[in-house]
């Protein structure tokens, strides 16, 4: 009896092995997923960190490298200045002169020669020549400013073509004692400074390397580029950050190229501000290949996980039908197709206890073949298998619910269970069955018999109790001439024609 409820149960648990399967599959999936993207955007944000540092050590020391030698030059400007105000630098000769202004000066191939202009803008002294061409530069902007403002200090002009070669030019104002403005010291630094000094640094391709004064002005770029040199870029967007702190980095597409580039700037106290910005593509590129081989390995492996767990789910469900299907098989019988005896014990038991708890009557019929072993002799033991399958056939077709079962108890012998049903409808429908079979058999006609019995499930009763009550009717049915129903009424049989 218990065989049946322990494979419904071993049937649920195989369904729901499928189930946890495939939740622990995913769970499995959806976790490792998780941790793969976590190291992945980890290993993003290191690359970001590495590249933002470098970024800033570049700018850091081309800043430093490019403010040591405007310092420099602006202590021999300074020098000259002061030389300048000696009473005696007048009276001497034009090499002593030379040699007392100059002494000191800050030379180098990418520095050109220090002037001297006078209060009106003429060349006064030349440190490139004894014998300096007569000119006049007060129109320049790195003359007028010092004339203007006494305390501009070190000036830096825009790139300009001076002296035939592309340079900035550095300018200190020469005031006297008593404040007059007495001219102009100029030099210069070439363009050739730069180039120099970038060509040392091995940059990527899109590595973008920008000098700025601090007005905004675009004293030097690498990619060498003349539209873009000499420009005022004080209202491109993040600009204002540029030009009011003294380091710092921003994420933004460049307005020349439109590239999205990671910029990094440094100014130290020298009056050029250094910005170095490198493309994201290039930044993330050794991230990339890596993030899409793992990628790649992940979807690889997900890929085989879940094929192999719908591969096992689905070899689960099929073992589970087969159970099912071998259970169908265990149960019923093979001749009628009705549930066989086990089946009908399991059933009567499961009703029986149900019942009990709801208080409600089981009916139960017992169907006998009339004289059959008669009907073998006669018409051979094939034709009765017939019959017993004609019979089996009427008992199924007057069953309509669910909870009735209908099996062959052995032999000719049948048990139709009816939950719920009372005396008088059991008695009922054990006609309507036996009227069925006597219409359905035509010459010779084949009859039953049938015991019935119905019982409220009390303590001191079984369902044997109800097996033995039908059976007396069975047999009070036989003893009272066959092709009749009985009705057992408890304690004492009542027979009912
Ligand atoms: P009664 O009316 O008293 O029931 O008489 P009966 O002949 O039907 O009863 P009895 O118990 O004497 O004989 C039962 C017969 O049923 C014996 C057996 O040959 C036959 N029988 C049992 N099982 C099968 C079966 O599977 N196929 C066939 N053809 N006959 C069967
Ligand atoms: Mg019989
Ligand atoms: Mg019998």
């Amino acid at each position: 009896m218990l065989f049946g409820r322990r494979k419904d149960v071993a049937k649920r648990r195989w369904r729901l092995s499928a189930k946890l399967l495939i939740a622990s599959s995913v769970a499995t999936v959806i976790g490792f997923s998780a941790i793969c993207a976590s190291v992945m955007l980890d290993m993003r944000h290191g690359e970001e960190e590495l590249a933002r540092q470098t970024l800033e050590n570049l700018a850091s020391s081309i800043d430093s490298e490019i403010s040591r030698n405007v310092e420099l030059y602006d202590l021999s400007l300074r020098a000259v200045a002061s030389s300048m105000l000696l009473p005696e630098i007048k009276q001497v000769s034009a090499p002593i002169r030379h040699l007392i202004l100059f002494d000191h000066a800050a030379t180098a191939k990418h520095f050109g020669a220090i002037q001297v202009f006078d209060a009106e803008g003429r060349l006064i002294v030349d440190a490139s020549t004894l014998d300096p061409v007569p000119e006049n530069r007060a129109d320049e902007e790195y003359f007028t400013v010092h004339r203007e403002a006494p305390d501009t200090g070190l000036f830096l002009s825009r790139p300009m073509l001076h002296r035939g070669a592309y340079a900035i030019v550095l300018s200190r104002r020469i005031t006297s004692a008593d404040g007059k403005f007495l001219g102009v010291v100029a030099g210069s630094i070439r363009f050739s400074y730069f180039h120099d000094l970038f060509a040392r640094l091995r940059l990527g391709a899109d590595d973008i390397i920008t000098v700025y004064r601090r007005d905004g002005t675009v004293i030097m770029r690498t990619p060498f580029d003349l539209d873009v040199i000499g420009h005022n870029l004080s209202q491109v967007p993040g600009m204002t950050q540029v030009l009011g702190e003294p380091s710092g980095s921003y994420s933004r597409p460049s307005v020349v190229d439109g590239v999205t580039r990671l910029f990094v700037w440094r100014s130290s106290s020298s009056p050029l501000i250094v910005q170095v910005g490198k493309p994201w593509t290039s930044i993330l590129n050794l991230w990339r290949t890596e993030a899409t081989r793992i990628a790649g390995i992940m979807a690889a492996l997900i890929a085989f996980v879940l094929g192999v767990t719908l591969f096992l789910a689905r070899e689960i469900g099929r073992r589970a039908r087969a159970e099912e299907r071998l259970e169908e098989l265990a149960t019923t019988d093979p001749l009628t197709g009705l549930k066989n005896r086990r089946k009908f014990d399991t059933e009567i038991d499961l009703e029986w206890r149900r019942a009990a708890r709801s208080g409600t009557p089981v009916a139960l019929l017992m169907i006998d073949a009339d004289h059959f072993k008669s009907y073998n002799d006669t018409w051979g033991h094939q034709a009765g298998d017939q019959v017993l399958v004609g019979i089996a056939i009427c008992i199924s077709d007057s069953v309509r619910r669910a909870g009735d079962c209908a099996a062959r108890f052995g032999g000719e012998e049948f048990a139709l269970l009816l939950p719920g049903l009372s005396n008088v409808e059991a008695f009922r429908m054990a006609e309507t069955v036996r009227l069925k079979v006597a219409h359905w058999s035509e010459d010779p006609v084949s009859t039953v018999s049938i015991g019935v019995a119905s019982m409220i499930p009390a303590a001191s009763l079984d369902w044997s109790d109800l097996i033995a009550a039908a059976d007396k009717a069975l047999y009070a049915a036989k003893a009272n001439g066959r092709n009749q129903s009985v009705l057992a009424s408890l304690p004492q049989l009542a027979l009912v024609a």
